[in-house]
């Protein structure tokens, strides 16, 4: 039997089990669902199942599985490394209608949700308890909280509140064949390895979630936003050290480069940074009242010693949102610069911000390419922009060359391949410059333990094994066959 078949026929006992709605096949629509937010990764599915309940995802799961079939969960498709796409021809699993929160304790701080409800909507039913979900990535409006645990995602807050996997108390999830699991749970501490920790930012690779309960904290009392502009991105780098240093935990502390602020000078949120500033540093601190003007004074303060041209409190609610709308919306604005860019993700630690940006600069200048720089500063989480022409012969080899160059010197300088975008198929063959080839083959084993037949998002996060000299398989791209 074909794969095509396999399908079609997983696809035929779907809709018999959850209703001809809940299946999307025709080739037109299935290209809707080709991509994720980074175009180059595309590859059409098989077809696509829409569960409307939690008891549909293990059905479909079941069915497909039992012929074989590849499942691939997607949330809002705004992954940047390929990961919610099928590129094996197997089924997408669109949660989309799995949006609601099910449940809310004010007094115990959690919520309970189904994955395809977005972060924006966690984010403001906690905020009518005042309270916070502190996860905040950039594309909040439209990412699934299904897609932030799968993914680990971060954000302008995470900073000083942590990641994704700091904020999942517990999870449900359909595993291997339809079966379901219960992860984690709300009492402070769980014997046994930790399954939970495993599966946030697993991409899909070991299951899909169908329910998530995340921590909510209590809302700072009071915020003190500070813009700072520099003429020199050194000097906001070094302001970055020096605050944290300093013993001073901002909530965020984010930064756009030159070329950066005139993407987003020409959006819709426009601040009105003069063109030649070198960097701007937005820093947000939170807390009690008492102490904040101290603390946001400080940080001007050290700013001033490292020359900074202007700094600035925000005014009051609005000015704050329209400098975290232009901050976030700064992937989008390279659209205005550029017919198309590349977006890289990595880690570095903070002290080496300096000398990672001159050595991005330098692989910008040998591969001839543009490269605006919009970060996590605080955290060391880079976003190199890549841009390019793709009208222009070699352009975008060169872009993928100098993203692939940029994060072999994270590596190198102590840090990491992805900060928060996850491998995908975008970067599985960089796992094998970050891990030795045991490391892998002990991430395979996992991988394995949860789905011996490999249905789940296959080929990837690991990168593919090639036959070794004696039959054994190695990793692609080990330090034997070079990266
Ligand atoms: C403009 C822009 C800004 C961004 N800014 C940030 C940022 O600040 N921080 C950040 O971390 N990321 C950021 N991202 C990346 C992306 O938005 C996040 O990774 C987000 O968490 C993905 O959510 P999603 O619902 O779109 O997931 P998708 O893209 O649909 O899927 C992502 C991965 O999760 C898996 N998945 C989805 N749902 C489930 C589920 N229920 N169970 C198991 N696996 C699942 C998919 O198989 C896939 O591997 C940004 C993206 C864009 C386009």
């Amino acid at each position: 039997m074909t794969g095509g078949e396999r399908v079609a026929r997983a696809l035929a006992e779907v809709e018999t089990a959850l209703g001809t709605e809940a299946v999307v096949r025709s080739p037109g629509a299935l290209w809707a669902y080709s991509a994720d937010g980074n175009p180059d990764l595309a590859a059409r599915p098989g077809g696509v199942v829409l569960p409307s309940r939690r008891a549909d995802v293990a059905a479909a799961v079941a069915a497909l599985h039992r012929h074989g079939v590849p499942v691939v969960a997607r949330g809002a498709g705004t992954g940047l490394s390929g990961g919610a796409v099928a590129e094996e021809g197997g089924v997408l699993l669109d949660l989309a209608r799995l949006d609601r929160i099910l449940a809310v304790d004010e007094g115990e701080g959690w919520l309970r949700a189904e994955p395809g409800v977005t972060n924006l909507a966690v984010g403001r039913r906690a905020a009518g308890m005042g309270m916070f979900f502190a996860p905040d990535p950039s594309s909040q409006v439209a990412c699934t909280l299904g897609g932030n645990v799968a993914e680990n995602s971060g954000g302008g807050h995470c900073l000083k509140y942590g990641v994704t996997l700091q904020h999942v108390l517990a999870l449900e999830a359909v595993t291997a064949g339809g079966g379901t699991l219960s992860l984690g749970g709300l009492a402070a501490d769980l014997p046994g390895y930790d399954l939970l920790g495993l599966f946030v930012g697993s991409e899909g690779t070991l299951g899909v979630a169908t329910e998530v309960t995340v921590r909510l904290l209590p809302a700072p009392e009071a915020t003190r936003t500070v813009l700072m502009l520099f003429h020199r991105e050194e000097d906001a780098s070094e302001t970055v050290s020096e605050v944290i240093a300093a013993g001073i935990l901002p909530a965020a502390m984010e930064m756009m480069d030159n070329l950066a602020v005139a993407g987003v000078e020409r959006g819709p949120y426009r601040v009105g940074f003069p063109p030649d500033v070198g960097a701007v540093l937005l820093v947000e601190v939170d807390g009690l009242e008492a102490g904040l003007d101290e603390q946001a004074e400080r940080i001007a303060a050290i700013a001033r010693r490292r020359g900074v041209r202007e700094a600035r409190l925000a005014r009051d609610e609005g000015e704050r949102a329209l400098w975290w709308a232009n901050r976030k919306t700064a992937f989008g604005a390279m659209g205005n610069l550029a017919p198309a860019y590349l977006v890289q993700d990595g880690v570095i630690p903070r002290s080496r911000l300096v000398r990672v940006l001159r050595r991005v600069r330098e692989i910008a200048r040998t591969e001839g390419v543009r490269v605006a720089n919009v970060f996590h500063a605080g955290d060391g989480n880079l976003h190199p922009l890549i841009l390019y022409d793709p009208a222009e012969p070699g352009a975008a080899a060169r872009a993928r060359r100098a993203g692939a160059a940029m994060l072999r010197v994270c590596v190198d300088e102590g840090g990491s391949i992805t900060g928060e975008h996850g491998v995908g198929s975008e970067k599985r063959e960089e796992m094998a410059y970050q891990f030795t080839p045991a490391e892998l083959a002990l991430m395979r084993s996992v991988r394995d333990a949860w789905d011996p037949a490999g249905l789940w998002n296959p080929g990837k996060v690991l990168p593919p094994e090639r036959p070794g000299p004696t039959g054994t398989a190695v990793p692609s791209g080990s330090a034997d066959g070079g990266v």
